[in-house]
């Protein structure tokens, strides 16, 4: 069996593509939707999710506003910067980029954005309207999966869910909207015993974890629908030969390279049991970006007109 691929890159355009007519009568309006984007440090993988991030911004007419402060800033800087941002009434939405540097008070950080201004949806007090299932912004990258599962009718309700990883931006936020779409969620972590055994119950497995193709074929019910949201670059050469051994244009792209991205399930055994898959790249990442831009969207739509 090969299962259909869920195409993240496609529902990601789709999404951008809704969200340009909102964006317009924004502009027209006066009120161009406005993204402030904190970047501390110098890290690669951050430098380059931020970049992605401005270039759709540009691309779908959201205006951008970044913040740069050194790797070596203080706490209490850094929430001057946010500070100074949820001040100025010209921006809808803020985000913080993670990792941030050990000195700094990354939880201090996710309280001092103005929750009305919370374009990740990881502020407490909008963790509690997703709990609630109050209106208010969603983490990215969980919303992304639902709104992918509900384009591709991948029916949610009464289906067996099982989410492996339960950080605050993905796998606690997943469980929480799955239930809401009313699957029956189990949620795994690090001191889950019998993981496979938990895993081949599910109907739905979304896996979180950060763990290069730790999911094999004996963690997958035939016919069951993957999400995988890991994404782990691996240099191992032997490993990407075992990883991508009936794939030929991986390997290629690996040997010129000399990496390439693997999320956290087997590629083949999601290929051959899953009815429905998302590959790693061009599943989940694609969507997380797409909903960032659907947050910024609809902040900047309740600053416009508050209660609408
Ligand atoms: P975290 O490290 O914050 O959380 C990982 C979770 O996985 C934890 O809950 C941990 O359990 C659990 N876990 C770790 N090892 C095991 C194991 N052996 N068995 C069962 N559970 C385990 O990661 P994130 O949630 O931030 O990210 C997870 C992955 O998703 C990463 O690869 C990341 O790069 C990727 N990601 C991708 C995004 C995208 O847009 N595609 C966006 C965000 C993340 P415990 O709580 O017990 O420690």
């Amino acid at each position: 069996m090969s299962g259909t691929v869920l195409d993240g890159r496609r529902i990601s355009q789709e999404i951008q593509q809704e969200l340009r007519p909102r964006i317009e009568a924004l502009r027209a309006k006066s009120r161009t939707p406005t993204l402030a984007v904190v970047l501390v440090g110098d890290n690669p993988a951050s430098q380059i999710y931020v970049r992605n991030k401005i270039k759709t911004c540009q691309e779908l007419g959201i205006r951008s506003l970044s913040a740069t402060p050194p790797g070596s800033i203080a706490s209490e800087e850094l929430l001057d910067i946010i500070r100074n941002f949820n001040s100025d009434p010209e921006v809808d939405g803020i985000l913080v980029q993670a990792p941030l540097p050990k000195q700094v008070d990354a939880e201090a950080a996710v309280l001092a954005v103005d929750p009305s201004k919370d374009a990740d949806g990881f502020h407490p007090c909008n963790v509690g309207n997703l709990v609630a299932n109050r209106l208010g912004p969603r983490p990215c990258t969980p919303a992304g999966i639902i709104e992918m599962l509900k384009r591709y009718a991948i029916r949610l309700a009464g289906k067996r869910a099982v989410v492996v990883g339960r950080s605050d931006i993905v796998g606690k936020p997943m469980a929480l909207m799955l239930m809401h779409e009313n699957a029956t969620v189990t949620i795994c972590h690090s001191r889950t015993e019998n993981l496979a055994e938990e895993c081949r119950r599910a109907d739905l497995l979304v896996v979180a974890m950060g763990k290069p193709a730790l999911i094999t074929s004996n963690y997958i019910k035939p016919g069951a629908v993957v999400v995988d949201v890991g994404m782990n670059r691996i240099t191992d050469e032997s490993e990407a030969r075992r990883l991508f051994s009936h794939d030929a244009s991986r390997l290629a792209a690996f040997a010129k390279n000399g990496s390439t991205l693997v999320g956290d399930v087997e590629p083949f055994a999601m290929e051959e049991l899953a009815s429905a898959y998302t590959p790693v790249p061009g599943g989940v990442g694609p969507l997380t970006i797409a909903m960032l831009m659907a947050n910024t969207v609809k902040l900047a739509e309740q600053h416009l007109c508050p209660g609408c």
